[in-house]
């Protein structure tokens, strides 16, 4: 699959084609069953100022929390009583918090207490930092490239290069290397994006031959400059454009884990995750960030786990997963 037949792929009338190919190559690699992952929210701290999210430092309006390191192994021992068998560690950027020592201790006492995968999502860091990490025993690790335009990540990363190699395209090279399975991925529909940088970004992942796909529509955020910016953008933010992007993911990494995300979800509250699922996703990841920490990880407003605590209820999810003859399975 090549850069033109992608765009075909991304502005074709329907999409429903794309779609069903997609679901036959997943039943292929992944037969019918969906991995759940669970997502803990370690902190909403944060160093860095991303033009387009809600935790941004420059943002004061934002309340700020860090859970302490016993919150997080229950978590994840909630984890493996419902199943999942893999938890999600994000956080805000804050490697004074999330110091090299403290994430290797914690990523040691979740294993050994829980019996659970983790992955790490902590953003940007050092090297050393990750080789710790990984001799710890992290298994995987998320970091979104967000674009591979260069002009349009430097302008919505305060401080990153113009120019030499994207620091995130980098660092997924790197932790390639040290032995983590990786995952990137994009936002869909930011200011000044085109449909040949969306396209790009789809021959990256390929590239870069991640093992996880993380993306999902960019929904604007009043208390950022981005979320200001009138700037239009040549990608939809829309269910139907993300779940182009979920199947033509799937068919150029068959094998790839590719979560439904909650951005999605929160797009649409009432078909978002589904939708995903039967474009090609085969990944779920449920929010176990204690409720009293969930609504203050704000990236973007009306995160459906917030609004809706209810959606995450696990019956609802097996029961949606059963109408597209899906199941949860461990791993
Ligand atoms: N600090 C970590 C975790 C950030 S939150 C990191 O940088 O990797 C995880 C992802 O949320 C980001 O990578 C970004 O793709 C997404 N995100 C942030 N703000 C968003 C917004 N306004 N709309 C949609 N997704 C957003």
């Amino acid at each position: 699959m090549d850069k033109r037949e992608i765009l075909e792929a991304l502005t074709a009338p329907d999409g429903e084609a794309l779609f069903a190919k997609a679901r036959v190559v997943r039943e292929k690699t992944k037969g019918n069953g969906v991995f759940f992952r669970g997502l803990v929210e370690l902190s909403s701290v944060c160093d860095r100022d991303c033009l387009y999210c809600g935790m941004r430092h420059s943002n004061v309006g934002a309340h700020r929390y860090a859970m302490r390191d016993d919150e997080i192994v229950a978590c994840a021992a909630l984890a493996r009583e419902l199943g999942f068998g893999t938890v999600v560690l994000q956080a805000g950027e804050c490697p004074a918090l999330w110091t090299r020592e403290r994430v290797a201790g914690l990523v040691r006492r979740v294993k050994a207490e829980t019996g659970q995968h983790v992955t790490l999502s902590l953003g940007e860091r050092a090297e050393a930092d990750t080789a710790a990490w990984r001799e710890a025993g992290a298994d995987r690790y998320l970091l979104r490239f967000e674009t591979t335009d260069r002009d349009l990540f430097a302008r919505i990363h305060p401080g990153a290069p113009r120019d030499g190699e994207h620091p995130r395209l980098a660092q997924l090279r790197r932790m390639k290397a040290q032995g983590y399975e990786i995952g990137g991925g994009m936002m869909l529909g930011l200011p000044g994006q085109t449909l040949e940088s969306v396209a790009d970004d789809l021959l990256m992942l390929r590239e870069l031959a991640v093992d996880m796909v993380g993306l999902g529509p960019y929904l604007a955020h009043p208390d950022t400059p981005l979320g200001r910016d009138q700037t239009p953008s040549e990608v939809p933010v829309s269910v139907d454009f993300t779940c182009r992007c979920y199947a033509l993911a799937r068919l150029l990494l068959p094998r790839a884990n590719i979560p439904s995300t909650t951005a999605l979800s929160t797009l649409d509250p009432e078909q978002g995750r589904l939708r995903g699922l039967a474009s090609g996703a085969n990944v779920f990841m449920p929010n176990l960030t204690p409720a009293a920490y969930r609504a203050d990880y704000q990236i973007y407003p009306d995160k459906i786990c917030v609004v809706a605590p209810q959606a995450d209820s696990l019956d609802a999810l097996h029961a949606d997963l059963a109408t597209l003859g899906l199941r949860q399975v461990e791993g």
